[in-house]
């Protein structure tokens, strides 16, 4: 019956790097998210939605299988489980809501330091470790490279030294762990992000009206964590000047400060932040009191 509420799934990863930002973007959105550990489901307390914590690995499928309506996780696993799907012949259907502004990663292949590479043909004939075969044969497919693939599920970085295998296809943010196993990072073979992604076939009316909802949120939140709210004292003289150091302020807000008709004050929200060095060109024009303020949202 049309009055029966079926409550939205959306699932997310339970413990790990996406599981934070995960949260905080629900957070911002306006969800109250009673998150008490252990618990498998989280029910949202202020709008029909349940929040599914689990491992990042089984959000594709939860999504593909029509288990969960909405998912976050990133690009890397949801490639590597469709091409997966694929193979097997499973459906593999699901729509990108947004692209996030976190979990941001590459899949990488890394070698010896004290190895010559010069180029991924180089590997031909060799063996690769990764936890990402799918993603790594289509790439060594689309080079003309054949190497033999090992699959691991953790510890890729051990497995040179190892003896398990000459390279490994891993994801790195910032090489740290590459370097501390002695490896070097020589090809990115894809970059990914964290994504909301949607079942298909999703019908429901009430369900399709909260997402309807939720997006210009999770939109909102995303334009206000790249934007700032400036404000500054500039001198009406060198006003023209000033409004030219200040990225994106077209038309900013001008007001009149009380008992100086020398110096105005300027309000601006911007795209981008204010550099060091715009600041103090800013200040060398003979402005003062200059603010970057973040923004917690925004609708335009
Ligand atoms: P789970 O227990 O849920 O299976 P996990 O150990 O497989 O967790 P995490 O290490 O938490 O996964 O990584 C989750 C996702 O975070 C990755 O699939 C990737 O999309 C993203 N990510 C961002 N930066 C990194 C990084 N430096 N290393 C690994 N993953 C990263
Ligand atoms: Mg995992």
């Amino acid at each position: 019956p049309a009055t029966e509420s079926k409550r939205l799934r959306i699932a997310m990863q339970k413990s790990g790097r996406l599981s934070v930002d995960s949260q905080a973007l629900f957070a911002s959105c306006g969800l109250k998210i009673n998150l008490r550990e252990q618990r498998l489901i989280a029910h949202v307390e202020n709008m029909d939605i349940d929040i599914l914590r689990v491992r990042d690995d089984d959000i594709p499928g939860l999504v593909m299988d029509g288990v969960c309506d909405l998912g976050i996780v990133g690009e890397n696993v949801l490639e590597e489980e469709s091409l997966q799907r694929k193979l097997d012949n499973d459906s593999f259907d699901y729509t990108v809501l947004k692209r996030l502004d976190f979990g941001g990663c590459r899949l990488s292949i890394a070698v010896p330091q004290e190895e010559d590479y010069s180029g991924i043909a180089s590997l031909d004939g060799k063996t690769i470790a990764t936890t990402y075969p799918r993603l790594l044969a289509r790439y060594l497919k689309e080079q003309g490279v054949s190497a033999r693939i090992v699959n691991l599920k953790g510890s890729v970085e051990v497995a040179p030294r190892a003896g398990l295998a000459d390279a490994i296809c891993d994801l790195v943010s910032t090489g740290a762990t590459l370097e501390a196993n002695g490896l070097k990072e020589v090809d990115v073979i894809y970059r990914s992000k964290a994504v909301l992604i949607q079942r298909k076939g999703l019908s429901d009316e009430r369900q399709l009206k909260l997402i309807n909802k939720l997006m210009p949120r999770i939109n909102g939140v995303m334009q206000a964590n790249e934007s700032k709210y400036i404000m500054l004292h500039a001198p009406r003289a060198r006003l023209d000047e000033v409004i030219a150091l200040l990225p994106g302020a077209e038309n900013p807000t001008m007001l009149p400060l009380a008992g100086n008709n020398d110096m105005v004050a300027i309000h601006v929200v911007s795209s981008e932040t204010l550099f060091w060095e715009t600041m103090e060109q800013l200040k060398a024009l003979g402005a003062s009191s200059i603010l970057v303020l973040p923004i917690e949202k925004m609708m335009e």
